[in-house]
């Protein structure tokens, strides 16, 4: 089972590296070792916290995240030594102090990080009508995210010349500091200024993208939605995310589904449904109707004789595409009976004839009348659907 890591900090699954830092701060501050002593549910809070973090804060973990598994499991529990150097001894609060100083997350001597680092995904909104989540369609979607610069091809470098070693940190990619507080010396490491910590400086940046080997551009991309896509489903699309610094590969884009409200049908997951006003004599003789579907088809509804009121007529076939398998859902066809008013003089002659003839009274109802199902247990039934 993957774990929650957004759940665990409370966060969106689009926030970003700051507001990931910020909630991680907060839990940090409350479930603190030190704050808690000896209390191990507390303490349970503050690993499993400070395991999101790390995990959200690296680009390539977190995308296995927002597939669906868990980075952590698949390199084998203990491996991944997040929050390995660790509380309870020494450590204290100049872990929390640590993280504070920000960078890549720990600064346990990890040495330079790569400049060529893999991009991070995009995420897209796109709004479509239940006509074309009905039947499927390409859509083309304009997306703004970096790209690789041309002008350096990635590298980052104006005359495309290697990048040389910092000297403000020999190539470390970090500096290591003391940290005075009140539970004594703190070592700990922040990322050198000089180099961003990747160690290594381009000495004559190229002026199109700063040496960043990438540039934002604005783009068109034609995505295949599927025929019964759910409202808010992401569709993937491989390496048409943010190309990485200094020219890495691209993460993904996901581009979210979101289904307009319709004027007539109502979407329930395969199934739709429908409202119709059925003429008081057309429900008590039957009749048959024509109803325009979302592909823009006609077709008719039968209306059987002696329809009640809240009735549902159930049609087969007739409700969205399945996306995952074939066919269709129902359609269900709610019935609300009209009864006719402004009666002319020949009508109302005409009801009161019918009125003679059936000798219905008006009655006050009883459960026996309806399969022992009270007045409350039908009313429930009608508005649950
Ligand atoms: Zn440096
Ligand atoms: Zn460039």
């Amino acid at each position: 089972m993957a774990r929650d890591y957004y759940g665990i900090l409370g966060v969106e699954s689009n926030a970003s590296d700051q507001e990931i830092k910020k909630a991680y701060r907060k839990l940090a501050r409350k479930y603190h070792p030190d704050v808690n002593p000896g209390d191990e549910e507390a303490a349970e809070k503050f690993r499993e916290a400070s395991l999101a973090q790390e995990v959200l804060l690296d680009p390539q973990k977190r995308r296995v995240v927002d597939m669906g598994s868990d980075p952590m499991e698949q390199q084998g529990g203990g491996g991944a030594g997040g929050f390995g150097g660790g509380f309870g001894g020494g450590g204290g609060l100049g872990d929390i102090f640590a993280e504070f100083f920000g960078g890549a997350g720990g600064g346990q001597g990890r040495g330079p990080r790569s400049r060529v680092q893999p991009g991070n995904d995009a995420l897209l909104r796109t709004g479509i009508t239940l006509e074309e989540a009905y039947a499927g369609m390409r859509k083309t979607v304009t997306v703004d995210t970096a790209v690789l610069c041309d002008r350096c091809s990635g590298s980052g470098s104006a005359s495309k010349a290697k990048p040389v070693t910092c000297t403000g940190c020999g190539g470390a990619g970090e500096i290591q500091e003391v940290q005075r507080s009140f539970l004594g010396n703190v070592m700990t490491s922040r990322p050198c200024p000089q180099c961003q910590g990747f160690g290594e400086v381009i000495t004559d940046p190229c002026n199109h993208c700063g040496g960043d080997g990438r540039v934002k551009k604005r783009r068109d991309l034609t995505v295949n939605i599927p025929a019964g896509i759910g409202d808010g489903m992401r569709i993937r699309m491989a390496d048409q995310g943010e190309v990485g610094h200094g020219g890495g590969p691209a993460g993904d884009l996901y581009v979210e589904v979101h289904t307009q409200k319709h004027p007539v049908f109502e979407r329930d997951a395969d199934d739709l449904h429908v409202s119709v006003r059925v003429p008081m004599v057309d429900a008590a003789l039957g009749t048959s109707f024509p109803i325009e579907h979302l592909d823009g088809e006609t077709f008719d509804i039968d209306i059987e004789p002696g329809t009640q009121p809240g009735e549902a007529i159930e049609l087969d076939g007739k409700g969205m595409p399945r996306l995952r398998t074939d066919g269709h859902g129902k359609l269900y066809a709610h019935v609300d009976v009209v009864v006719p008013t402004n009666l002319d003089k020949k009508t109302k002659e005409m009801l009161e004839q019918i009125r003679d003839k059936r000798e219905e009274a008006t009655k006050v109802q009883s459960a026996d009348d309806n399969d022992g199902e009270g007045f409350f247990d039908r009313l429930r039934d009608k508005f649950r659907r």
